[in-house]
């Protein structure tokens, strides 16, 4: 069915609603300024509605949907618009940017920035300097760098006497960016803590005290440190790493823990551009286009299930790379693999299969001869810990695993990533995973292995074989499943679009932006005579559903 179609079909279920207000519609009172309906050419309100109800031609129809979708988007804008002027009205924390500090982190970067990177670097820099708080998007593909940018803001504030914060979605991450962290910054006399929940509870307490008391220059964290008890000194900036696995609202709550500190959020899943400027409408946007230098492409194969004992094969080649065998119990020291699944256990039925059982499998029969771990969300932050850092030191060849390997862990010298039922993810959470390879100089292969069993999931996992592009996997995922599921089941401060099409609307969301930019800037309370009922519909619409709107 077509958008017109659906929005009549949707009408149609309030047919008692839509004749009442048909009835009275002579009461029914335009919320579109004149200005506005003259100036993007749209219908007025009881011709929409009356013409979404009973057409009298398609033209009129289409008319109607028009008008209908343009208030939608453009009451969502409006709230957008509020919502970044709030953000950025209170004076920032402007910093300066010349220092040893930043100095010194430049030149211990073991490598050159990549042309995005540089920009990027250099747009935070100015942001942070300004005189109102930095509110930044830092969008780039898997591996593309994001993480010693985010370095850059978090010395930039230290540098300036304030505190910096890193969140981020999964303990794994966390103790990733913790240690690579330490390893750049420590030798500059900052100090660094990691706050998760498996800390210790004593732990804990000192390391809250010490960040309230200032002791403490980089907190390194998970959802924790969010949570109720920990205060800053402080706050200069906050980054939230992986920003798509997490709500508007625990952003707020961060930055919230500061005095208008700077805020960079980071995410590598690209979006349609159209919701684009609805999640992140509020933010400035800095994009790192291009990977580093000497990446390879990663490779990827869709394979039966049936034939997964040759892609074992292909991994212990991998994982020998040449080499002489070593002493039993140790590793090859060639490259290494990764192998995915769906779930931690077994299940009844036996369908799916589980990581927990195949590591049996792989460490007793098929990689007898190999060093083989296991990691999964249920195992403790200590041994996590301890089999990622093994795997990273290269004390394992094969790392059989769930998908807490799925953002941000980063392991060079791994060629191979290997998903078993890969039918059983989504687009971008494949993407994700294969981008955990191909992130040093060697050739790298993905495997999917599945038996789709539809035309579609035989489609939508042919799309990974085609394409490494980001964004054109999350475009295809979100055609697929739709906004809600493309972002998880999180709450992620989205509000619910009724009428328009979010990809198909796209020129009438931007136009609807545009006016609703104009209007905040005219009119910063909406107090104007004119934007009255502008006002009180956005009250009605976003008032109490979302954290994300505060209209004064
Ligand atoms: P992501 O954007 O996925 O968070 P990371 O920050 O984890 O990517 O970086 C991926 C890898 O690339 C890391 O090993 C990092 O050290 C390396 N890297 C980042 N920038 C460059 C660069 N300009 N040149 C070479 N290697 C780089
Ligand atoms: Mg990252």
């Amino acid at each position: 069915m077509n958008d017109v179609g659906r929005v009549a079909e949707k009408g149609s279920v309030e047919v008692t609603e839509l004749m009442a207000v048909e009835r009275y519609s002579h009461f029914l009172h335009d919320a579109m300024p004149a200005k506005l309906i003259a100036k993007n050419r749209l219908v007025d309100v009881r011709f929409a509605v009356n013409n979404i109800h009973f057409p009298v031609s398609e033209e009129n129809l289409k008319r109607a949907y028009r008008r209908i979708v343009f208030e939608e988007f453009f009451t969502l804008q409006l709230a957008i618009a509020l919502r970044k002027k709030d953000i950025t009205k209170e004076a920032g924390l402007s910093h300066k940017a010349e220092g040893k500090l930043l100095d010194s982190l430049k030149k211990a970067i073991p490598f050159e920035l990549t042309k995005g990177q540089a920009n990027a670097v250099k747009q935070i820099e100015e942001d942070m300097k300004g005189a109102k708080p930095m509110n930044r998007l830092l969008q780039g593909d898997v591996g593309s760098g994001k993480t010693v940018v985010a370095a850059h803001a978090l010395v930039l504030t230290v540098q300036n006497g304030f505190q910096g914060a890193i969140m981020v979605p999964t303990e794994l991450l966390a103790e990733q960016h913790y240690l690579n962290l330490s390893k750049l910054l420590v030798p500059f006399g900052i100090d660094i803590a990691l706050l998760i929940n498996s800390v210790p509870e004593n732990a804990k307490q000192d390391i809250k005290q010490k960040i309230k008391q200032g002791e403490i220059d980089i907190v390194v964290g998970t959802h924790a440190l969010i949570q109720e008890g920990v205060e800053f000194n402080k706050l200069g900036v906050c980054v939230i790493d992986e920003q798509h696995k997490f709500g508007v609202t625990q952003r707020d709550i961060l930055r919230k823990k500061g005095l208008n500190p700077h805020v960079l959020v980071m995410t590598a899943t690209p979006i349609p551009r159209t919701l684009a400027l609805t999640v992140y409408g509020d933010l400035d946007v800095s994009t790192i286009k291009e990977l580093p230098p000497g990446r390879k492409p990663i490779t990827t194969y869709l394979v039966e299930n049936e034939k997964s004992g040759e892609v074992y094969n292909f991994v212990k080649e991998q994982a020998r790379a040449g080499r002489p065998r070593p002493p039993i119990g140790q590793a090859w020291r060639g490259r290494q693999a990764y192998i995915v699944y769906p779930r931690i256990h077994e299940s009844k039925s036996g369908e799916v299969l589980a990581a927990t059982q195949m590591y049996e499998k792989f460490k007793n029969e098929i990689f007898k001869d190999f060093k083989v771990g296991l990691i999964h969300g249920e195992m403790p932050a200590n041994e996590k810990d301890k089999i990622m850092s093994g795997f990273k030191k290269g004390e394992l060849d094969i790392l059989v695993s769930t998908v807490v390997i799925e953002v941000g862990i980063d392991v060079p010298n791994a060629t191979v990533m290997v998903i078993e039922n890969a039918e059983r993810f989504g687009l971008a959470q494949l993407h994700q995973l294969r981008g955990r390879v191909g992130r040093g100089t060697h050739d790298s292969y993905c495997f999917l292995l599945a038996d789709p069993k539809t035309e579609d999931a035989q489609k939508r996992l042919k799309a990974m074989e085609d394409t490494v592009d980001g964004f054109a996997i999350a475009e295809e995922d979100f055609q697929i499943r739709g906004p809600g599921e493309f972002f998880g089941t999180r709450q992620h401060g989205l509000p619910e679009i009724r009428f328009g099409n979010i990809l198909s609307d796209m020129e009438i969301m931007e136009q609807a932006r545009k006016s609703a930019f104009e209007v905040v800037q005219e009119d910063p309370q909406l107090i104007m005579p004119q934007h009255r009922l502008l006002r009180e519909n956005l009250y009605r619409r976003f008032r109490g559903k979302m954290d994300l709107i505060h209209v004064g």
